[in-house]
């Protein structure tokens, strides 16, 4: 498998799941399947997409086509697979757009701040041109850290303070990043405002202001989603889709406590891209998503 994966993935709710389970059920029959079923319910891969799965299996088992339970589980790892197969698309970086804008959205607390600075540092390393909007102006430390880490590595950061527009910073940022031929820009976005609707009203605003300057912007509306939330990230998606229209997700903390399920039950229901996933702390554990070494670390 590929290094890391499932190293990190060891301990997610997932892989301790299965771990052992068909240890306990060598047998190939409905009791093995009513566990794997009890198993991917309990890691959040959700009720619909966890039926789908089982479902299979069982018509499957039934038509006698595994020979015992390996078989089973080699079965179950190419479904999951199949889940993913269509949403793994890594994000592709158009040189054409002057700049690419790249919108981050998703709530407080998900990992947005540093996934940016992760994100950075890759384009960065890749030697492109980079600049950030500090755009969570209704928090003061979110741009005090994006200033610090532009500082730190030598990327332009434009901000305008505290509680100042943050349709105008992304502005201020776009026309910044055109005159001087910046090849990204990576723009922030409150997590939380007073209301939902008002941080929904703003980020549909940040939308508008930037397609001013660039009809195409931003070219990709990255979502980041806190993998240990379960199947409440289904929701925080479904209201930020529905505002302005995400065109990829980043799944972060998907080491540690995240059941890591939830990845499917996204996969299913909305078919958005996932660009990455936060398998770690350190600006190397964002990893390109990679639907084959993510089901393999879950699986025995
Ligand atoms: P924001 O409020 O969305 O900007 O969240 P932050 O970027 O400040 O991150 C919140 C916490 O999550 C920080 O302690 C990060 O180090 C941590 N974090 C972010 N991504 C990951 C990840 O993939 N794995 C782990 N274990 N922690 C992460």
């Amino acid at each position: 498998g590929k290094p890391g994966w499932r190293e990190r993935l060891r301990g997610s709710g997932f892989a301790r799941s299965f771990s052992g389970l068909f240890s306990r059920h060598p047998r190939l029959d409905d009791d093995l399947l009513d566990e794997i079923e009890t198993a991917l319910i309990t890691a959040d891969v959700g009720v619909t997409a966890t039926s789908q799965l089982i479902e299979d299996l069982r018509r499957r088992m039934k038509a006698r086509e595994f020979a015992d339970a390996n078989a089973l589980l080699a079965a179950l790892r190419g479904d999951l697979l199949a889940m993913l197969a269509p949403v793994a698309q890594p994000l592709q970086i158009d040189t054409q757009a002057k700049p690419f804008v790249l919108l981050t959205v998703g709530v407080n607390g998900v990992g947005k701040t540093t996934t940016i600075g992760k994100l950075a540092k890759r384009f960065k390393d890749e030697n492109r041109p980079l600049m950030l909007a500090a755009g969570d102006t209704f928090r003061a430390a979110a741009v005090a850290q994006l200033q610090a880490w532009g500082d730190r590595n030598g990327v332009p950061v434009v901000a305008q303070g505290q509680n100042a527009d943050a349709a105008s910073v992304a502005f201020d940022a776009l026309q910044a990043a055109k005159a001087r031929g910046t090849q990204v820009l990576i723009a922030d976005t409150a997590g939380r405002l007073h209301t939902q609707q008002g941080l929904m009203a703003e980020l549909g605003k940040i939308k508008r202001v930037l397609q001013k300057l660039d009809a195409s912007a931003p070219h990709e509306v990255l979502m980041v989603i806190d993998g240990t939330t379960g199947q409440n990230a289904l929701s925080q998606l479904r209201q930020f889709h529905a505002a302005v229209g995400v065109t990829g997700l980043v799944v972060t903390k998907l080491d540690g406590t995240a059941k890591g399920g939830v990845v499917f039950a996204l996969a299913r229901e909305f078919g958005i891209p996932i660009r990455y996933a936060g398998i770690g702390e350190r600006p190397e554990d964002l990893r390109v998503f990679d639907a084959e070494a993510f089901v393999d670390a879950l699986l025995p």
